[in-house]
Formats: structure tokens, C-alpha cells, sequence
């Protein structure tokens, strides 16, 4: 297991799909297949209010950049994110980033 992780959270997710284009790009990932896929999460209505948002979730062809991390840079999803929604973080600081996230967070540990 790696001792960093993909840290997401979704709240300003815009559902620009960049993350899925880069991915595909970088790793030659054909049309029909995904390493990362942004998930729609409604419209649902809770206690009044409408909820509807857009979840990037890593798939199993992710590999969390390895090349590019060698090399020192960010993920390519990391980078291209323009809502700044996925970051890279050290495996001990996720409790800390989740509490402060609140419900829009996500990790995927590679
Ligand atoms: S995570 Fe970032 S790049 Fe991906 S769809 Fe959301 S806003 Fe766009
Ligand atoms: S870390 Fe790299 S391989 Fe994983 S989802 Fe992001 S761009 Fe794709």
C-alpha cells in the first residue's frame, strides 16, 4: 500500500470531465474504458433540499501516475483539476483532511 493517497473531495466538482480525458490520455486508455469516471449522485430530494452531485471515483486501471510521480510531478488528474478537488496527501493526514472535508470526501489508496 502506498503511504500517499488521492484525496477527493467533490463539493466543487464541476463534472467538466477533464479528469477522465487526461487520464485517458496520459495512460492510452481506450473510449470504453476509464481510470478515473466522475459519478452522478442525482437529483435526489433530502428534507427539502435537492442534492445532486458529481463524484470522481479512481477505477482499478489507475496507478496513480506512477511515471509522472517519479518523475516529481502531480497525477495528471491532480493537475488538470481546475476546481483543485483531488489532491495528493500523505496516508496519516487523511483522518485530519476528512474531518474538515465534511461528507463530500473521498480517498483512494492505490
Ligand atoms: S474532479 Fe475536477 S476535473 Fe474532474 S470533473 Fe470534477 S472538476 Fe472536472
Ligand atoms: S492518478 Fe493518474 S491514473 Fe489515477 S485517476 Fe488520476 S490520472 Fe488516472
Amino acid at each position: 500500500m502506498s503511504d500517499y493517497a488521492l484525496f477527493i473531495d467533490y463539493k466543487y466538482c464541476t463534472n467538466c470531465h477533464v479528469c477522465e480525458v487526461t487520464c485517458r490520455t496520459e495512460h492510452n486508455i481506450p473510449l470504453d474504458e476509464w481510470g478515473i469516471k466522475v459519478a452522478e449522485m442525482g437529483p435526489v430530494k433530502l428534507n427539502g433540499k435537492w442534492m445532486w452531485n458529481y463524484v470522481p471515483v479512481p477505477s482499478d486501471l489507475c496507478d496513480f501516475c506512477a511515471d509522472r510521480r517519479e518523475r516529481g510531478e502531480d497525477p495528471t488528474c491532480v493537475h488538470h483539476c481546475l476546481a483543485q478537488c483531488i489532491e495528493v496527501i500523505p496516508v496519516d493526514q487523511i483522518t485530519e483532511r476528512m474531518k474538515l472535508a465534511g461528507k463530500t470526501a473521498t480517498v483512494f489508496i492505490p
